[in-house]
């Protein structure tokens, strides 16, 4: 299993290559959020997101993974650069992984083993307050199929939007960095989401992507479902860009999910990042040049 500390170290790592790191802000319990930031400071910008939800650590190593890979291949065209947030939420993570006996306050303890039922937290999805980060964001927030209104292992909407740490600087991040493009990585289900009601150009441009997105991951395209209050909504409907959910993993395996297929999802999107903000890039430029914000955009 990748832990919240496996990361620590990781991050460690890149720093003492030279590369950037830093912080996005301060979780619930105040652990430290990293980032790794791979590319060219002055073009434009992306942000690769992992481990929103708790038991779903595995796309923490994944996108820790990817930024290995960019580093690698930094001969590889790459138009800006990207934001690699490995694990935004480091509390449910130890929590799923460790239980409750790291958290200082008994108070804190005692109300997350109510919650959870027990102190198995292994398929716990939300951070330290029993809140599911990924529909704690201010988009059609509280509007979803699967929305629950009391605190709990998953879905718990938060009493209003961005109640939660997590959500709340990740969106002050992303806000503060203007990306073009944000992509998001869930486990599982082999699939993408990137629907959340654009219309015209910007619905043709976000479907092409998505597509291409398919066809190089082998995951099939989804359209809208019911989700929503995602860091991937807000994106879309907020900032007006492409924005993407990635399940990986197959379905066919249960959670708590094998780390036996992490080479496999690894090889299954181990490029997309760079190709996705070389795309998106372009795009942008072409529309620019024509002189088209207006009418594409619109
Ligand atoms: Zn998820």
């Amino acid at each position: 299993m990748f832990g919240y500390f496996d990361l620590l170290h990781e991050v460690q790592l890149f720093c003492k290559n030279g590369i950037e790191t830093g912080i996005v802000g301060e979780s619930t319990l105040g652990q430290q959020i990293p980032y790794i930031f791979v590319g060219n400071k002055n073009g434009n910008r992306m942000i690769v997101q992992g481990a929103i939800h708790a038991r779903e650590h595995l796309t923490a190593l994944l996108v820790v993974g990817l930024a290995k890979h960019l580093v690698k291949n930094s001969h590889l065209r790459m138009d800006g650069g990207i934001y690699f947030v490995p694990m935004t939420n480091p509390d449910g993570v130890r929590i799923c992984q460790e239980g409750v006996g790291w958290i200082a306050d008994k108070g804190v303890r005692a109300n997350l083993v109510a919650m959870n039922g027990g102190r198995d937290f292994s398929l716990w999805k939300a951070n330290a307050q029993g809140v599911d980060v990924n529909v704690n964001f201010d988009a059609k927030w509280s509007k979803g199929k699967h929305n629950t209104f009391c605190k709990g292992a998953q879905n718990y909407v938060g009493k209003h939007p961005f109640s939660t740490a997590e959500a709340r600087c990740l969106a002050e991040f992303t806000e503060r960095l203007k990306p073009c493009v944000t992509l998001s990585y869930h486990l599982k289900g082999e699939e993408i989401y990137w629907e959340f009601g654009q219309k015209g150009h910007r619905k043709f441009a976000d479907e092409r992507y998505a597509n291409a997105i398919a066809k190089y991951t082998g995951y099939k395209v989804v359209g809208a479902g019911g989700s929503v209050g995602g860091y991937k909504d807000w994106c879309i409907q907020k900032l007006k860009i492409p924005s993407f959910t990635i399940e990986v993993g197959n379905d066919k395996y249960a959670h708590p999910f094998p780390y036996s297929l992490y080479s496999t999802i690894l090889q299954q999107n181990v490029d997309l990042p760079r190709r996705l903000l070389n795309s998106v890039v372009e795009e942008r430029n072409t529309i620019k040049s024509l002189g088209w914000e207006d009418v594409l955009n619109g």
